[in-house]
């Protein structure tokens, strides 16, 4: 049986830089990950500003800044916001290729190897880990950094009910022939979320993210399919050399979307057609906890932690949880090397919980009514006429205004003179 001090379940994000901090800080640590080879994790893969400006390093994965974003209200209201500070968007296989690698060269031994549900037990003081293939291996500490289905969380703090997930689904397709296009951030007319559009290097990630509970698959992906349409179109592309990745030839420059309305033209039907034979489809959950659970939910205990989507960390609103599964790694790399890794409970609840506790008591009134609209109309007119809300905006999408404060710097940046 092959010894070491922590046994990594997941290579996402979380699992590889624990892996990394902790191996720098001399710990022994196998990181295993059983995802299929090029199989990338289903994600809009964009990392915020705040977490670019607390992990630079991130920028030497190959990916995209962002600068700019088109947002959409529910009624079709635009607003062009300029970013003062970009943030970035990656393929989830550079993203996490590059993580796991950089765990690797700290000294992490890395196996591409899945842990069955079964797979794990805890004898005295020691966890006795059993991948599919048969190997064994042991050590004193278990971390759960298994995603959002992570099999380690339902064992050991307790399955979460659906109403607690929520699910994204979407499509990667074909990048314009300039390589040109644009970032588009939509909330959705009728239900809780948002689509998106992420241009990556090679292709445009799209996508919805909304609560399970109300989740009707056939309703959504026809939105999303106009949504997809009407990007080309009012972005200036018709449908070019079929089949290929470049298969949207630009014919006009970017204008703002004409959203939520299905195309009927000869090119509208044409840009469907051609996205049909060229999309690829993904689907996956993002945990989204109840204000009440991040009291009572624990994310360690004797000999094992969770860290990331595992744990819960996503951002009710947005569903963002790569910055949370940083975070939560190296909280607890640091509270593991300074020999007090319980203290990590702590130390989450102070970092961002109460922050998520916050997003996840907002999430309602968020996506609710003000003043007999939604919010996020409202808030896209307001932000549409004001300097002011417009820069709150750009800081939420940086990741750099939190939810505890918003109401109070919306409601003060909308008192000053314009
Ligand atoms: C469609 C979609 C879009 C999203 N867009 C964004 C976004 O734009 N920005 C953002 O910040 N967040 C986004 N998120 C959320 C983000 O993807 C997650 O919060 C983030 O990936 C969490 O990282 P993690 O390391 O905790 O888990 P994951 O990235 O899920 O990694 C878990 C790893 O564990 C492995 N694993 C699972 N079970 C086992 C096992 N039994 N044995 C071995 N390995 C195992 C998996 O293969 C996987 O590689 C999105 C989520 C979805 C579903």
């Amino acid at each position: 049986m092959h010894r070491f001090d922590v046994l990594i379940v997941g290579a996402g994000p979380a699992g590889s830089f624990a892996a990394e901090r902790l191996a720098r800080g001399g710990a022994s640590v196998g990181l295993f990950d059983g995802r299929p080879p090029g199989e990338p994790k289903a994600c809009g893969g964009g990392v915020t500003s705040k977490a670019l400006k607390a992990w630079p390093h991130l920028l030497d994965a190959v990916g995209r800044t962002i600068d700019e974003l088109d947002m959409y209200s529910p009624s079709g209201k635009h607003l062009h916001l300029k970013l003062d500070e970009p943030f970035a968007v990656y393929s989830r296989i550079a993203f996490d290729t590059f993580l796991r690698e950089r765990a690797r060269k700290a000294g992490a031994k890395v196996f591409s190897e899945k842990i069955s549900a079964r797979g794990f037990k805890q004898i005295d003081e020691s966890w006795i880990v059993t991948t599919q293939s048969g190997a064994e291996f042991s050590a004193s500490w278990l971390v759960g950094a298994d995603g959002a289905n992570s099999a380690m969380a339902k064992k050991l703090a307790g399955p979460l009910p659906p109403a607690e997930m929520e699910v994204a689904f979407g499509y990667r397709a074909p990048l314009p022939d300039d390589g040109n296009a644009a970032t588009v951030v939509a909330f959705l007319p009728s239900w809780v979320g948002y689509a998106w559009a992420f241009p990556r290097l090679d292709h445009v990630s799209f996508g919805i993210a909304t609560t399970q509970d109300a989740f009707d698959h056939e309703s959504l992906d026809k939105l999303l399919w106009d949504f997809m349409v009407s990007y080309y179109e009012s972005y200036g592309c018709r449908a070019g050399d079929p089949g290929s990745m470049r298969a949207l030839q630009r014919v006009r420059a970017l204008e703002p979307m004409q959203i939520w309305k299905a195309q009927q033209s000869t090119e509208g039907d044409q840009i469907r057609n051609e996205l049909k034979k060229s999309v690829e489809a993904y689907a996956a959950r993002i945990p989204g906890l109840a204000p009440r659970t991040w009291d009572t939910r624990r994310a360690c205990g004797k000999g094992w932690v969770l860290l990331g989507d595992a744990a819960g960390f996503a951002d009710p609103v947005t569903g963002e949880g790569i910055y949370y599964a940083l975070r939560s790694a190296e909280l607890f790399a640091d509270a593991y090397l300074t020999g007090k890794p319980l203290a990590y409970e702590q130390r989450w609840r102070e970092d961002f919980g109460r922050e998520l506790q916050r997003a996840s008591q907002m999430r309602r009134r968020f996506y609710g009514n003000f003043w007999g609209a939604p919010f996020t109309d409202r808030m896209i007119e307001f932000a549409r006429g004001h300097r002011g809300i417009r820069k709150v905006l750009g800081q939420l999408v940086a990741g750099d205004q939190g939810y505890t404060d918003l109401k109070r710097k919306l409601a003060r940046s909308a008192l000053k003179p314009l």
